[in-house]
């Protein structure tokens, strides 16, 4: 669809287009997701790109939904979400992470982490106010920034090991902050940020009076240590607010699902801002994500080692196809470089893989604003959240790369 001027307001086409979120002719670009998924469709190549899972996750939360539907949880739920699935978010950031919400004031349900992100980002973030991120970022991230009128400032994450560097990282925080938002476990990089990156970044949100704004839904896919989410270092609960969904850790991207904890003010900011986006959404689905996050914690752990075996297999076949590989240690992502295979452009080279080989990414370009694209230039993220056996036909698929 085309947006004509006349409905654009020109300051949101400018940043929109400056972002890359519009196209010269001012025309929608779809995200790479969408994109690469429709070209995995059209050429039947085997998609590594958006990712989602190739498989249901756990029976227990599929029957839940059913018996929701059956049992007539079929109109709006509450404004903040259903009492029963607030109450299991509450239960499972203590049990997880020894975190104490209220469940009626500090917790709030969303359309997936998208939407809290949105509300968050809209409610906070005003025209001019600087969003700090690490780049590469998730795509939402700066056209939200966009769409809300703020300056994102972006510290980079360098391939290998993505380890921002404190200095550039304590350089961008200012006074004229708003939010620093974070993302760990880390889309695309499977990088989760250490312990002292966290505090660094407590630290300058209290100095410079910041909100944190902590993006976790890759929060159960830890394949080395475990999750740490930002809200539990010290001085950092009230002023961060946390996003996770239920789609990656239960395998149901498609239910859009998720959730905001933070202290009572904030939750009252987002939901002001939430109540006008959706409303509500997923009356049904709401009890079967409580009934996940009740699981025991075998699942947990099952689902995990499950997730860490395919990254070791995805992992193993593009280095022996002679990508050099960046190991990731969570997520559902692998970053590869292929300039070792004669490749030095990965926009170019994913729009050719599925002729090339069957195959289809995501270049890591589409997660950096235009301007510093070209860091990034060789390098592919492939998705491994997909049965073996087709891990197995993608990798021999690749081996023809070399
Ligand atoms: N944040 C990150 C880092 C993601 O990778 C995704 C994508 N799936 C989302 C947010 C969106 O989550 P949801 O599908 O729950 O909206
Ligand atoms: N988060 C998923 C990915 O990074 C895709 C979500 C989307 O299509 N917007 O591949």
């Amino acid at each position: 669809m085309r947006v004509t001027s006349r409905f654009v307001p020109p300051p949101w086409q400018r940043t929109a287009q400056a972002a890359g979120l519009l196209a010269d002719d001012g025309g929608v670009r779809p995200t790479i997701f969408a994109e690469m998924s429709a070209l995995a469709a059209r050429t039947g190549a085997i998609n590594l790109g958006q990712g989602f899972p190739d498989e249901d996750g756990p029976a227990e939360v599929l029957e839940a939904a059913r018996d929701a539907i059956a049992a007539g949880v079929n109109q709006y739920p509450p404004g903040i979400g259903l009492p029963v699935l607030r109450e299991a978010i509450v239960r499972h950031q203590a049990h997880w992470y020894g975190l104490q919400w209220d469940a009626s004031t500090e917790v709030l349900v969303t359309a997936g982490a998208t939407e809290a992100l949105a509300a968050t980002i809209l409610a906070f973030v005003d025209a001019g106010d600087e969003v700090v991120v690490l780049e590469p970022a998730y795509d939402a991230y700066a056209a939200l920034v966009a769409r809300a009128g703020g300056v994102l400032r972006t510290v980079p994450l360098r391939f290998p090991d993505w380890r921002p560097d404190p200095r550039e990282l304590a350089a961008a925080v200012t006074d004229r902050t708003r939010v620093i938002l974070v993302n760990s476990p880390h889309n695309p990089t499977g990088a989760v940020l250490d312990r002292e990156t966290l505090e660094l970044v407590v630290e300058l949100a209290t100095r410079h009076d910041a909100l944190i704004v902590t993006d976790e839904v890759y929060e159960h896919l830890v394949y080395d240590g475990a999750h740490v989410p930002i809200a539990t270092l010290p001085g950092a609960r009230e002023r961060t607010v946390s996003i996770s969904s239920g789609g990656k850790t239960f395998s149901t991207t498609g239910w859009k699902i998720g959730w905001v904890t933070a202290p009572a003010p904030l939750v009252t900011a987002v939901l002001a801002v939430k109540q006008y986006l959706t409303f509500v959404n997923g009356a049904p689905f709401q009890p079967a994500i409580a009934a996940g996050l009740d699981l025991p914690d075998a699942f947990f752990a099952r689902a995990a080692a499950t997730l860490r075996d395919k990254r070791d297999l995805l992992g193993a076949g593009l280095t022996a196809a002679g990508f050099d590989v960046s190991p990731p240690q969570a997520g559902y992502f692998i970053v590869a470089d292929a300039s070792p295979l004669g490749h030095p452009d990965a926009d170019e080279l994913c729009r050719a893989l599925p002729g090339l080989a069957g195959v289809v990414g995501v270049p890591v370009s589409a997660f950096l604003q235009p301007e510093r694209r070209s860091t990034v230039r060789s390098l592919v993220r492939f998705a491994f959240c997909k049965r073996r056996e087709v891990l197995e036909e993608a990798v021999a698929r690749l081996a023809t790369l070399a």
